[in-house]
């Protein structure tokens, strides 16, 4: 019986379980003596901390990485705090009384940070030095300051800015952590994301720190194989209707048929993270049939050519290719944006 308070969606999005699962293995595995962590800020990359993180619990990791302090909330309702580090670190006293209150960790990224810290009561937090990406942390020239001296440091991390290339960049930032960490004390030492595990030993630390490979992303070469896809997006057919020749599809008219057509419109749109860059050119699929996209991609739909499939009526549901290399590379975004741009009707669905 359908409830009449909650009509179901016409978008779906679903996270393979087994598939996240496997992934974190397989980078726990490839991350050798150290533990892979996972980095869930961004709701996830867009896919649900809900669904995302007590898999990944249950999966075995131990660490969750989020950027700000409204994300912690959503993770701690999965996971112990002392599991979740805050990577923007903490700006206010507000940002710190909540760190201690709920038990999430800060990552101090600046001298400034570091006071704050100290000077609202200290504790446990993690640290950021920056060798080389110039975005957060403390510079290296600031290691042997009194204020990072009056820390406990748990995890003493930094950040690979170009781990997905080869570069001696990447040796080089390897080398200044291990020449901050005989600065700092400290309990582990942190330095890979996904990429970062693919450049094997040297770069694996204590513990690293995954996230786009987690959802099926394949930064580097030699993650192929070892990391499954997780994601399938899939939206149903809301009207199908025969147009004529000369008769424009969607605005502007970008398309205009030059024959007889059955096209259907489909519950997808740029709201819902279908870009407009996804347009034509791409096609929605109905069991192994190809479905090419017609004129623009609106907010909240998107016309197709049903010619291939001329049995598909309203409420068919058809897959949206989410394939987050190719179809990334295809229409000019990063995996990354292909995931984290997932709205939200198509996460609640
Ligand atoms: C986002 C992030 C990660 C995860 O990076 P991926 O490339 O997605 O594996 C790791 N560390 C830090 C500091 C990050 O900001």
């Amino acid at each position: 019986m359908t409830d009449p308070f909650h009509p179901p969606s016409t978008l779906r999005l679903t996270v393979d379980a087994d598939a996240l699962a496997a992934n974190w293995r397989a980078l726990d595995t490839l991350s050798g003596s150290a533990n892979a962590g996972a980095a869930v800020k961004a709701d996830a990359y867009g896919l649900g901390v809900d669904v995302c993180v007590p898999v990944l619990r249950d999966a075995g990791c131990e660490t969750f990485f989020v950027a700000h302090w409204s994300e912690v909330a959503g993770v701690i309702a999965h996971v112990p705090g002392a599991a979740v580090a805050v990577l923007h670190g903490v700006l206010t006293e507000a940002d710190c009384a909540y760190a201690r209150a709920v038990g999430a960790v800060p990552v101090i990224n600046s001298l400034d940070q570091a006071e704050l810290w100290t000077a609202t009561g200290g504790g446990r937090c993690h640290l950021m030095v920056d060798t080389g990406i110039n975005r957060l942390g403390i510079a290296v020239t600031e290691i042997n300051d009194a204020r990072i001296a009056a820390l406990d440091v748990d995890i003493l991390m930094s950040h690979l800015a170009s781990a997905d290339e080869r570069t001696a960049m990447n040796r080089m930032q390897a080398e200044l952590l291990q020449e901050a960490s005989e600065a700092i004390p400290h309990q582990r030492l942190s330095l890979a994301n996904s990429a970062g595990i693919a450049l094997g030993p040297d770069f694996a630390f204590d513990v690293t720190r995954p996230g786009i490979a987690l959802y099926g992303g394949v930064p580097r070469g030699e993650l192929t194989g070892h990391i499954r896809p997780v994601v399938r997006v899939e939206a149903q057919l809301l009207q199908c209707r025969p147009i004529a020749p000369g008769e424009g599809v969607g605005y502007n008219a970008t398309f205009i048929a030059n024959t007889h057509m059955r096209v259907g419109t489909v519950s997808i749109g740029y709201a819902d993270g279908f870009l407009r860059q996804r347009g034509p050119g791409n096609a929605l699929v109905h069991d192994g049939r190809t479905l090419p996209i017609l004129g623009k991609v609106s907010m909240d739909m998107v016309v197709v050519d049903l010619a291939s499939a001329p049995d598909l009526r309203a409420g068919d549901w058809l897959t949206v290719p989410w394939d987050i290399t190719d179809a990334a590379q295809q229409n000019g975004l990063s995996p990354y944006e292909m995931l984290t741009v997932i709205g939200g009707r198509l996460r609640r669905g």
